[in-house]
């Protein structure tokens, strides 16, 4: 049976006419052939030399018109282009528009050979196993599953928001807000370089669901309408109570009756009393509602939030090794997995600490300053600070962040000084 797959192809944007510009050494023009055939029939407009280059213009001219009226540029890597200096000078040229227009470079190995220098930081497909026939499928995925590979998984600051939803187990049990990744969420985390097993997801889906901040959401959520509905039960009770009351008094002594109206009475004198008793003092155990500004439970809510970043610090213990910083962002009820470089920040922390006494003011006696860099940084990592990478910042900025943040050295630096 013949496999059928359709794509989710993106359309091209106004301003492209391709979505590939394919790069290749004379000597993969047969290769490139099939590879282009097979993109085509899937969808993919691509561009190449051989074949659509304008007679009349220069090579280069051809080429620059042709990258920029593509979305994305196919490397071809094997060792025709390991030693073809002209294709390298082309993809260097293109790296340039890259840098200059944000333009997106997929590299796909299709042989063992020697990366290029300007390639050596970018990640490629690697079809080395794949048949001829079967390449394109791999290129296909990466466009359509993500921006690029390539871009995504050496950039610091790159991250993942995943929101705690509203769940229900099975049919009849209460609904509540649980965090749970998705296959796109996963396949998302791994394509954007984020170093976590499925073993570490579902132990932060169990802290995350588990925490009273999540767990109680709905109710922190709701907790007017829970209030009214105990109150309103109690009131039900009482008036139970003063009925069976009444039918009793009724019937043991028809006589007395005046006697027994002033009982009932006192009664639910007393039922009022202590019903508004119990509303104004569960009012007054929530300070907030005088204020006005704050809801009943914001005090709770910031308790267990601390409590649950305090358990969510175990992922960032090794942070500085598995380049990743986990956290909590209560405002938009979403867990942040952050993908982070910590080498450039930390080595250049350390050689400004040698250069400027304030900041080492406290290093302990007999501690390196590598020592001395890590533990400030672990304790960054800590505090509640580490929300600030979440922030861009219009002020200086010093290692580069996807999001535009300040990096963590800069932030440390300002946190002790
Ligand atoms: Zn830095």
């Amino acid at each position: 049976m013949e496999e059928n797959t359709v794509y989710n192809i993106p359309p091209l944007p106004v301003d492209k006419d391709f979505h590939m510009f394919v790069c290749y050494a004379r000597g993969d023009l047969e290769i490139v052939h099939i590879l282009v055939e097979n993109l085509e029939k899937d969808g993919l407009k691509c561009s190449y030399h051989e074949r659509d280059f304008t007679a009349g213009h220069s090579i280069l001219t051809n080429m620059l018109d042709k990258i920029r009226k593509s979305m994305y540029m196919l490397v071809i890597l094997s060792e025709n282009f390991a030693d073809s200096g002209y294709a390298q000078h082309e993809v260097a040229e293109a790296m340039h528009i890259k840098i200059s227009e944000g333009y997106s470079i997929i590299p796909i190995m299709i042989e063992p050979c020697t990366l290029p220098d300007f390639l050596k930081h970018t990640t490629y497909i690697d079809a080395q196993e794949k048949e001829v026939n079967e390449m394109h499928k791999l290129v296909i995925g990466t466009v359509t599953n993500h921006q690029t590979v390539a871009d995504f998984q050496n950039v610091t600051g790159i991250s993942i928001e995943v929101h705690v939803k509203w769940f229900r187990e099975r049919f009849g049990s209460m609904a509540r807000y649980k965090l749970k990744f998705d296959d796109m969420d996963r396949q998302m985390i791994a394509e954007r370089g984020i170093q976590l097993t499925g073993h570490d997801l579902d132990e932060i889906e169990t802290i995350v669901s588990n925490s009273k901040l999540v767990r109680y959401l709905h109710l922190f959520d709701n907790f007017g309408l829970v209030t009214m509905f105990i109150w309103f039960l109690l009131i039900l009770c009482c008036a139970f109570t003063n009925l069976v009351l009444l039918l009793a008094l009724l019937e043991r002594s028809k006589k007395e009756s005046e006697q027994n109206g002033n009982i009932i009475v006192m009664l639910m004198f007393f039922e009022v009393i202590i019903v508004v008793t119990i509303f104004l003092g569960f009012c007054c155990c929530h300070k907030s509602v005088c204020t006005k500004k704050k809801p009943f439970t914001y005090d709770q809510q910031i308790w267990e939030t601390l409590h649950l970043e305090k358990k969510l610090a175990i992922f960032n213990v090794g942070a500085r090794e598995r380049q990743l910083i986990v956290f909590y962002v209560p405002a938009s009820r979403s867990l942040m997995l952050m993908r982070y470089d910590f080498k450039p920040c930390q080595s250049f922390f350390t050689r400004r600490c040698e250069r400027k006494e304030n900041l080492r003011k406290f290093q302990m006696p007999g501690e390196s300053l590598i020592n001395y860099t890590n533990r400030l940084f672990d304790s960054f990592l800590r505090s509640y600070d580490v929300h600030m990478l979440r922030h861009s910042s219009a002020q200086q900025k010093r290692h580069k962040m996807a999001n535009e943040a300040k990096c963590i050295c800069l932030l440390v630096e300002e946190m002790i000084c």
